[in-house]
């Protein structure tokens, strides 16, 4: 008899679970607005904390959108990243040195595997993704940053692996809140990601690995530092 041990669940995941469901049974709709915060804390009869923390992990799983005229049913069609597996790794407490050990397991794979199967397009998508990072884009650091890091899961042409990666990406977003910048470390940054696409078009796969570690020690000081400071 094989029994799986039972974990504590807390408000919030018991919220996200709720709302999870009502968009995959169709209830909740593409585009369809949610209450308010605080009618769901009236309606749940829970703090509005717990309402912002489930907001937040269903709009990390890119099920819904939170913007200033309210939150709005993001995708209500099921992707891998709403299942129960994906949602059981985003709800347990992640720490950043965590979330980097995955992102070194995955990635350092990922940058060899696109050094050998890059083609065209996805080096001109890697150096536009490199664009997307300076400082007159427009783009926020960190978007420019995971863009990059996304578009390199896609050139190694392994829909498992950029799934899987799809999930870490959700996670550097969440963890991130969207709002820091890697002081200083911008222009680092980008160096590190076009020495990156130099040994991919070269089809080098040892130095993509090798480039990939180093870009990803660089990677955990500046998310180490950052989130400390929040
Ligand atoms: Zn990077």
């Amino acid at each position: 008899m094989k029994l799986t041990p039972i974990s504590r669940i807390s408000i919030s995941d018991a919220i996200v679970e709720q709302i999870e469901t009502l968009i995959a049974q169709g209830e909740l709709k593409e585009g369809q607005k949610l209450p308010s915060e605080r009618e769901l804390a009236e309606e749940f009869s829970v703090g509005r904390a717990s309402v912002r923390e489930a907001l937040k992990v269903l709009e990390s799983l890119g099920l819904v959108k939170r913007t200033s005229q309210g939150t709005f049913v993001e995708n209500s069609s099921p992707s891998l990243v709403a299942q129960p597996f994906a949602r059981r790794l985003l709800l347990r407490r992640h720490t950043v040195h965590e979330l980097i050990e995955a992102r070194r397991t995955i990635e350092e794979d990922l940058a060899q595997l696109a050094a050998q199967r890059a083609d065209e397009q996805d080096i001109c998508n890697l150096e536009e993704a490199v664009h997307a990072m300076d400082e007159d884009s427009g783009q926020k650091w960190v978007e420019a940053e995971v863009y990059f890091h996304s578009t390199l899961a896609e050139a190694a042409h392994n829909r498992i692996l950029s799934d899987v990666f799809e999930i870490v990406r959700n996670l550097m977003l969440s963890l991130a809140d969207g709002d820091f910048e890697g002081p200083g470390k911008r222009e680092l940054s980008k160096q590190e990601h076009l020495a990156l696409i130099e040994a991919i078009k070269e089809r080098d796969p040892e130095a993509a690995r090798r480039l990939m570690a180093k870009h990803l020690d660089l990677a955990e000081g500046i998310w180490v530092d950052a989130l400390q400071e929040k």
